[in-house]
């Protein structure tokens, strides 16, 4: 029979973790031809290459790491593969899936997976999460769909899903815009067709720093007032409710939104930023007057990503533009 080409490559994380003896804590070294032998019914449903591309805690990839993975996936669907699977440590996914999503310009699934159980742990979700991975990058209704986060039954879009609980099954969730797709009975069936999705070029720098900080209260501005002097390229806030920051930030924001771009995001877990609603010294309206631009639905995290992308590739002008399109969410 012709079965379809499927490559998988494991990044490391708790799917492949193990404890290397009795009572220590467990670390990553199970390869991915081993996490490819836990789901032996993946060889009735395709051709399947794996690599093993690093072997990290997923706080420990880097975007180097993740362009040279990139180009991987893109070699790999060139050789004819009609999906790619990553697995890699849940940590980070929400910012490795929409750092690949911004670049994948393929009508070929990009879909990402990882465990809250490693292999160790009653009930290991690894082997039913890289199946239904796989499932879902087979699955011809999964073109256009950009990079996808399979976990726990569910399909997340890159621009939406975040990690939100530290160690329960189901930790992953897309706050506001729920799962795209639901595995049913080893089928995806999704609940929305595709949305539109903001592209960018390859950066040709990766050298630039993009901070992130949080609005708390009765924050002081030290971290803030030498932003410029660390030579930082841009700046993201994790500001208050609707993005919103202290009289004293708002003042230092104005200063540092002269030199470089400034987000204000929410640091709420949900929801968007407001842009023409509160007037005070600190509120959005206040922000946007001295600089700054609003995160809109885009997190923190996936807003420092954004803005590292655009300065790598000098276009940092257009980020208004990429925030107004923050998150389509598909009919
Ligand atoms: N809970 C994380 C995981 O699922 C731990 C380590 C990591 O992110 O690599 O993989």
């Amino acid at each position: 029979m012709n079965l379809p080409k499927l490559a998988i490559a494991a990044l490391g994380g708790t799917v492949s973790m193990q404890a290397r003896n009795a009572g220590e804590g467990v670390i990553p070294t199970v390869s991915g031809e081993t996490l490819l032998a836990s789901v032996p019914e993946l060889t009735t449903l395709a051709r399947v290459t794996v690599e093993t591309l690093g072997l990290l805690p997923s706080a420990s990839l880097d975007f180097e790491f993740l362009l040279s993975v990139l180009s991987w996936a893109k070699y790999q669907v060139e050789q004819g593969a009609i999906g790619v699977v990553i697995t890699q440590g849940t940590d980070t996914l929400e910012e490795t899936a929409i750092f690949f999503d911004y670049l994948w310009n393929h009508d070929e699934p990009l879909v990402l997976t990882g465990a809250m159980r490693s292999a160790a742990q009653v009930g290991a979700d690894g082997p039913a999460n890289l199946l239904d991975a796989c499932r879902v990058a087979l699955t011809e209704n999964s073109r256009q769909r950009g990079v996808q986060v399979v976990m726990n039954g569910q399909t997340h879009p890159a621009c939406s899903v975040r990690k939100t609980d530290s160690l329960a099954l189901q930790a992953f969730t897309s706050p506001v815009f729920g799962p795209t797709g639901m595995l049913v009975e080893g089928t995806v069936r999704y609940l929305r067709r595709p949305a539109p999705r903001m592209l960018l070029p390859l950066p040709h720098q990766t050298t630039q720093k993009i901070a992130l900080l949080e609005a708390s209260l009765s924050a002081d501005t030290l971290l803030l007032e030498n932003i410029l002097k660390l030579g930082y390229d841009g700046l993201v806030i994790a500001g208050f409710g609707a993005g919103h920051v202290s009289e004293s930030w708002a003042e230092a924001i104005e200063k540092i939104a002269e030199k470089i771009p400034v987000i204000i995001a929410t640091r709420t877990g949900s929801g968007s930023t407001a842009q023409s609603s509160y007037g005070f010294i600190g509120s959005e309206m206040d922000l946007i007057r001295k600089g700054a631009s609003m995160a809109g639905f885009l997190c923190p995290r996936k807003a420092r990503i954004l803005l590292w992308m655009l300065v790598g590739c000098q276009r940092q002008n257009e980020l208004e533009r990429y925030l107004k399109e923050d998150i389509k969410s598909g009919k």
